[in-house]
């Protein structure tokens, strides 16, 4: 077998720091089976790799990739754990087969987050982007990131102002559902992410009490209580 990743493994084999791998670049759930199975089991082997991520857009794309083998390869109970994290951007992506190939993932003991991309005319208005994240949620998918979209050639037509990503989780999701809908907004920078979330709680603090405001926009206080 052809597979060019035994350099990566000593490497991360001799790096007891690493606790958490992320396999991905490409879609990793392209390689075959045994390639999978390979690269797994000498990760598992490793006593320091605590976990095991896998970037993949496939369960939404292609959820047939989602076959006996590949739950064999890189499923079961083990004490390193595998998370898969695909990329869904509208509830249209999702369907009865990404459904069904979600349920075998976690049946297996496969956990399945979601990492999305805010799209202007796409998921950015506020009904769109509550109903990807409750369908996530009715499809067992727990949504994870929402990232801002980045400058890159061809794509200036899908770029929201920085600040959307925050008023939409204002607007559309907390208060409005459960917080098990509520994705983390980010920007990825060259310093590394910077969450961007809404900062409308707290209106007003001084020694007695904190002044808050829900997603309503009613006003409360609680007591500033000394440490
Ligand atoms: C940062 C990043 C991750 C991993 O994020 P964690 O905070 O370690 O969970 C995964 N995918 C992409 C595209 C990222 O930018």
């Amino acid at each position: 077998m052809r597979f060019n990743v035994d350099e990566g493994l000593a490497w991360i084999a001799e790096h007891p720091e690493i606790r958490d791998v992320l396999i991905t670049g490409g879609d990793p759930l392209l390689l075959s089976d045994d390639k999978l199975e390979y690269l797994i089991s000498k990760l598992r082997q490793m006593p320091h790799i605590e976990m095991i991520r896998i970037g993949s857009r496939l369960p939404i794309v292609l959820p047939h990739r989602i076959t006996e083998g590949l739950k064999k390869a890189i499923g079961g109970f083990h004490k390193v754990p595998v998370w898969i994290n695909t990329q869904c951007n509208h509830p249209k992506e999702i369907t009865e087969k990404t459904a069904k190939a979600v349920y075998d993932l976690l049946s297996c003991g496969i956990n399945v987050g979601n990492q999305a991309v805010l799209l202007k005319g796409i998921n950015d208005d506020v009904d769109t982007f509550r109903e990807l994240h409750q369908k996530l949620l009715r499809t067992r998918i727990r949504p994870y990131y929402v990232f801002y979209c980045e400058p890159a050639p061809g794509i200036d037509h899908f770029r929201t102002p920085v600040e959307k990503g925050a008023e939409l989780i204002r607007d559309a999701i907390r208060g409005h559902t459960t917080g098990l809908a509520q994705p983390m907004y980010v920007l990825a920078t060259n310093i590394g992410k910077i969450p961007l979330m809404p900062d409308y709680y707290i209106v007003d603090k001084n020694e007695k009490e904190y002044t808050l405001r829900n997603y309503k926009g009613e006003i409360t206080k609680i007591p500033n209580i000394p440490e």
